[in-house]
Parts: structure tokens; C-alpha cells; sequence
């Protein structure tokens, strides 16, 4: 197929800002990063496409974390959020594996405030509604970034760029090797969705429902009324769904739906649209639509099917596709599923992770969620082929597909902003690039902050139990 192409025409851009680092997206890892940077010392500009922090966490209305947040600033914004009514206490919940500790969901509109923040008390220049076009490339060091604004094209020139645009934006174009999704010639990627919110739900019915259900297999359900507000989380409704579907003709796309409450609001993870390529607008524009219809018949069918629903409606849609999967770096070292399932160590750790794995099918199939011990993410794994001067942190680290089911999650995406900070950071004190930074010291200077780097230091975040009980 031939494409038409147009050439634009080469000019001059004016230099907003030069500043020692460069965060690329301020959404659920951005801000760590940003965070973790200023706090040792450095000018930090994060640069946020949408008018608010969180990414996928707040906007998104993802809220929770799927595993809990072992240390550093990931619980300390957690116990911060909770201090403000802004989460509830964590949980364990009952998966196929047994019990996995998750950390409370937060409420979305109180986390975008807190990191907000706190990016500006450790003095982080955020510019929102910004979008990073371009990294600026000399040699194979990136040197900085373009920036495209109401202002329109400018440049922002920094000594370390930070990528944790969840798609590898910026390490893509300065010419890091990648992989989409599981690689090879399929490349399959887990699918997009959007998570939406109900009005008016009887929260206290719906729980006595499920707990008396045989059709939600993975649950954590609290006995209080108090603590339904933050703690339920129910993952099913595959036979209701099926028999919904045949007797409406509405056709929904998943197996199972998830619900969660945070503040006494209910999400609903129940879309899927599979094979998009996020890269191309039409499409991602076409998942949007196919989303909304999908929204209507999922508020439907719990309206309809569920009890505690009947006087529901929808909220709210999120303001931002989910993007799930896309490229995955390829660093100095990639984690592997056996690393990651296996919980193999290494001398390198930035953070133990304990995150659930969390894999949907990229066919079509089930949700497979399971909780599962501990498992260490390597430096390496943040530092791209390639490319110097560059770190990837969050969604797009260097892991492979399977890997990347549990580090993907959100405690392990602020895990690697949070590490990717202190590296630049180090990196610029010590006069050397990110590939050559003295991983020691990255690795005192996380401890600092109590953040546990080896999984061998988490504990009590599994229970064999065979029923979920508060945690
Ligand atoms: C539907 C869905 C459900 C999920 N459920 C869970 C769950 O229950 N628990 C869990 O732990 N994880 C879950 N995940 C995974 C997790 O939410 C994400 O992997 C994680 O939030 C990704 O973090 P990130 O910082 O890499 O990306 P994001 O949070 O997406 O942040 C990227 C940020 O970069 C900005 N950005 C991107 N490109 C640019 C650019 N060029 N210029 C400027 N800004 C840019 C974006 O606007 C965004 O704010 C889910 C994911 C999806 C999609």
C-alpha cells in the first residue's frame, strides 16, 4: 500500500526550560519518579499530556493497586491518602492461588489532589496538558525532549528523560529496541477496556448476595458496612453473564466483570475490546465506541441481574481508555515469567514486588488472576539498549509478556518510577550515565526510604486460606 506523506518543513523551536530531568507522563509512575528526583535534590519537569496526575490509576478510575505496597513513597502516599479519606484499610482476597493482600483502592479525585501535591511541595515543574512529541537525540544520548502545547512546538532541554509514558514513547523514537506484546509474528497484547462507575448502588445487598453466591469465584467481601466502603472487590458473575447474554442478545465481550468500591463508589471493570492497535487513532478511537456500547449492556445487565443495583446508574465513564499492553523495552537485562513467577533474586533488585498476576487473555479467554509470592525487578530492566541518558519506567519496563502480568501492575509501575528517580538523580551527582550509575547507591538510597528490595524482606502478603478475611 502506498502512503502519502507530507513533508514538514524544518524550522527553529524556541528552548522553554533546561532543567537536570525530564519525567514523560505523570500518570500512576510519572509521579514517583518526579517525586523521588526533586526529594534527592534535582530540577524535575514532568510533562503530562491530560490536566490531572494518576494516569490509569485516577483517571482511568483504576484505583487499586493489585498487590500491596511493600514500602518507600508508594506507601507513604497510600497511608497519605488514607489519612485524608482518601482509602480504606488493605484486604486480602481470595484468588484460584489462595489469598493475595491488596492494597486499598483509593478514591481517584483525593489521589489526584495528594500527588499533585506533593510534586509541587518537592518543587516539580508539572505542565499539564503537554504532550512530549519527541525525544531530542544527540549521538544516542537523548538530551531532551519536544514538547507540543497550546504554545505549540517548544523543546525542554535535560540531562536524564525519563520515559513513563506506559507506551515507551519516548525510548521508542530515540531508537531503543522493543518488543509489542508477547513479540514474535503473532504479538498478541492484552486487551484495551474502560472501567466506568454506578450511582446509588445498595452496597450492603450486594454484599449479602455474594457472600451467598456461587458465581463469583475471587472476592474479598468485609463484614462491616464501614468496610464495604473501600474493601469489596468481586470478580465473576460468568453464569449470571451468560444467561443475561443469551436471554438479551446483547452481546458483552468477557467472561467475568469486576466490581470494587472505593469511597462508597462502585467501579466496573466489565469492557474488553481485544486486538487494537492503540498506535492507529481510528482504532483507538473505534475501542472508545465499542466501549460505550459495551458500558450500556454491562449497566444493564446489573441493574437487571444483580441485587443491590436496582435503583443504579451510570456515573461516570472514564475520561481515558485502559490501555493494558503495548511495547515492552528491551533493556539491559528483560525479565522473564520464571523470574517473575519463580521470585529469582538479584543482586541488582530496585524493588520487591508483590503484586497478583494478572493476565487477560489476549484471545479472548478468561481472566487469570492469581496471587503469588514475592518476585525482585532488576536496574537493568530500566536501562534501554541502546539509547543513553534514557530510563523507561512503569507499563513498558523491559519484561516479557508474562513478566509483564505482574509487573505491569501499579505497586510494581510506582516500584520502578520511584527506583528510575533516585537513578537519574544518582547518575547526575556522580557525573555518569543512567547505564553506569553506581546501583549500590540506588539501592541505599531506596532502603532510606524503607522501600524492601529482595523478596526474601515481604511478608504476611499471601494466605493459603480458603476464605478471604480482613486483613
Ligand atoms: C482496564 C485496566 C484495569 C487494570 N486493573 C489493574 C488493577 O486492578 N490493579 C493494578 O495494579 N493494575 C491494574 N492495571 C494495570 C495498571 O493500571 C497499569 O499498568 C498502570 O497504571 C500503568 O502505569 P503507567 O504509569 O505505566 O501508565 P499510565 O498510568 O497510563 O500513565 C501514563 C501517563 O503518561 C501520559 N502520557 C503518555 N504519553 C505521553 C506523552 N507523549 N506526553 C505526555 N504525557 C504522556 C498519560 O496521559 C498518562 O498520564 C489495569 C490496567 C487496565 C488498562
Amino acid at each position: 500500500m502506498t502512503r502519502k506523506t507530507y513533508t514538514e518543513p524544518a524550522r527553529d523551536i524556541p528552548v522553554l526550560m533546561e532543567t537536570d530531568i525530564v519525567v514523560v507522563g505523570g500518570g500512576t509512575t510519572g509521579p514517583f519518579a518526579a517525586i523521588a528526583a526533586a526529594r534527592q535534590g534535582k530540577r524535575v519537569v514532568m510533562i503530562e499530556r491530560f490536566g490531572s496526575l494518576g494516569g490509569n490509576l485516577t483517571l482511568g478510575l483504576n484505583t487499586k493497586p493489585s498487590g500491596a505496597l511493600v514500602g518507600g513513597l508508594p506507601l507513604e502516599i497510600w497511608n497519605l491518602a488514607r489519612t485524608a479519606g482518601g482509602a480504606g484499610a488493605d484486604y486480602m482476597a481470595l484468588t484460584k492461588t489462595g489469598g493475595v493482600k491488596i492494597a486499598s483502592p483509593c478514591d481517584p479525585e483525593i489521589m489526584k489532589i495528594l500527588l499533585t501535591r506533593l510534586c509541587v511541595e518537592a518543587g516539580v515543574q508539572i505542565l499539564f496538558e503537554t504532550v512530549a512529541s519527541s525525544p531530542i537525540v544527540d549521538g544516542s544520548a537523548v538530551t531532551g525532549v519536544v514538547i507540543e502545547s497550546k504554545s505549540g512546538r517548544q523543546a525542554i532541554l535535560a540531562k536524564v528523560v525519563v520515559d513513563c509514558s506506559a507506551d515507551a514513547d519516548m525510548a521508542a523514537q530515540a531508537g531503543a529496541p522493543f518488543v509489542m506484546g508477547s513479540g514474535g509474528t503473532e504479538q498478541t497484547m492484552q486487551p484495551v477496556s474502560m472501567y466506568f462507575t454506578m450511582t446509588k448502588v445498595d452496597l450492603k445487598r450486594l454484599a449479602d448476595w455474594a457472600r451467598a453466591s456461587d458465581d463469583i469465584p475471587a472476592r474479598a467481601i468485609p463484614d462491616t458496612v464501614e468496610g464495604l466502603e473501600y474493601g469489596l472487590w468481586l470478580t465473576g458473575f460468568n453464569k449470571s453473564l451468560q444467561k443475561f447474554q443469551a436471554e438479551s442478545g446483547i452481546k458483552l465481550q468477557r467472561d467475568n466483570i469486576t466490581l470494587k468500591t472505593a469511597n462508597g463508589i462502585m467501579y466496573i471493570n466489565g469492557t474488553r475490546v481485544l486486538g487494537v492497535d492503540i498506535f492507529s487513532p481510528q482504532e483507538f478511537s473505534a475501542a472508545i465506541v465499542e466501549c460505550y456500547r459495551q458500558i450500556e449492556g454491562v449497566a444493564k445487565f446489573l441493574r437487571e441481574r444483580v441485587p443491590g443495583f436496582e435503583e443504579s446508574g451510570i456515573g461516570q465513564i472514564a475520561p481515558a481508555l485502559g490501555v493494558r499492553e503495548t511495547r515492552h523495552v528491551l533493556g539491559e537485562y528483560t525479565l522473564s515469567g520464571t523470574d517473575a513467577l519463580g521470585g529469582v533474586g538479584f543482586d541488582d533488585s530496585i524493588a520487591a514486588d508483590a503484586s497478583a498476576l494478572d493476565i487477560h487473555d489476549p484471545k479472548g479467554g478468561d481472566v487469570d488472576f492469581q496471587g503469588m509470592r514475592p518476585y525482585e525487578i532488576p536496574y537493568r530492566c530500566l536501562v534501554p539498549q541502546k539509547v543513553e541518558q534514557l530510563l523507561v519506567a512503569g507499563r513498558a519496563i523491559s519484561a516479557d509478556h508474562t513478566a509483564h502480568a505482574r509487573s505491569r501492575n501499579m505497586p510494581a509501575c510506582m516500584a520502578t518510577g520511584q527506583a528510575a528517580g533516585i537513578a537519574a538523580a544518582i547518575a547526575i551527582d556522580q557525573g555518569v550515565t543512567v547505564r553506569r550509575v553506581d546501583v549500590a547507591r540506588v539501592q541505599a538510597a531506596l532502603r532510606k526510604l524503607d522501600m524492601p528490595l529482595h523478596a526474601s524482606e515481604v511478608r504476611d502478603v499471601q494466605s493459603p486460606m480458603a476464605e478471604p478475611q480482613p486483613a
